[in-house]
């Protein structure tokens, strides 16, 4: 028997500053990672990581480190697979804290058939293993990742094209929830729904400026939320 997703909403969620904060590891593994392979001390701190893939994050530290693009691309695979496996070593130890309403919402949601996703430029490893530290990884079973494109408008074509192609997702209620005006411009690129929460750097007033369609402080007014999906 063949049966087929009834959900009617699709919720695409990115997870730093969105469902959780607090990845010291995550930060660490850069740090590790750059002077283990390109041997710069520095740099890590100043590339503004707000809505920007591992991969992109990676590529401008080096940047900054003034390392041209032969040199960056000659361990690249190597320095990602390598913090990779540090975050995973590290992971145990990391203290997450999950927004307030965070969990309420995702039940709810769940209880409401809608399905769940991820646009995360996190790699698809430490998004699994971040979310299982934070408890939120049963919620969450496919996406679009740093792993897959630094290019984030491509990590929401993955998450639709799994949600459509192979999970049967027929319907055109479609929201991409994130913190910062990157997630926007990225869901833009498919015309879908965007809310901006306000709980990574970015005030109510960047999110609604940079275009998101909903913008709410956090999670913990979720009839508000629920209001905007199921109107
Ligand atoms: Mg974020």
């Amino acid at each position: 028997m063949i049966t087929m997703a009834q959900n009617d909403v699709l919720m695409l969620f990115d997870i730093d500053g969105t469902l959780v904060q607090g990845a010291k590891s995550h930060y660490q593994a850069y740090i590790e990672g750059v002077k283990k392979f390109y041997g710069l001390e520095d740099y890590v701190n100043s590339v503004n990581a707000a809505g920007k893939s591992d991969k992109l994050i990676l590529q401008e530290i080096l940047t900054l480190g003034g390392l041209t693009t032969d040199e960056i691309q000659k361990d690249f695979q190597n320095c990602l697979d390598f913090m990779t496996d540090y975050y995973l070593k590290n992971v145990q130890y990391e203290d997450i804290h999950v927004f307030d309403g965070t969990i309420e919402l995702l039940n709810e949601l769940k209880r409401n058939d809608a399905l769940l996703g991820l646009v995360t430029g996190n790699l698809e490893p430490i998004a699994y293993a971040k979310l299982a530290r934070a408890g939120l990884d049963s919620y969450f079973s496919f996406g679009g990742f740093g792993s897959d494109n630094a290019d984030r408008s491509l990590m929401v074509k993955k998450a639709l094209s799994i949600a459509k192609n192979q999970l049967g997702f027929s319907g055109d209620k479609i929201f991409v929830v994130g913190d910062t005006p990157r997630d926007v411009e990225a869901a833009q690129a498919y015309n879908l729904k965007t809310i901006a929460v306000a709980t990574g750097m970015y005030s109510v007033k960047e999110l609604r400026d940079c275009g998101a369609d909903y913008v709410v402080e956090n999670f913990k007014n979720r009839d508000k939320i629920m209001k905007i999906l199921y109107k």
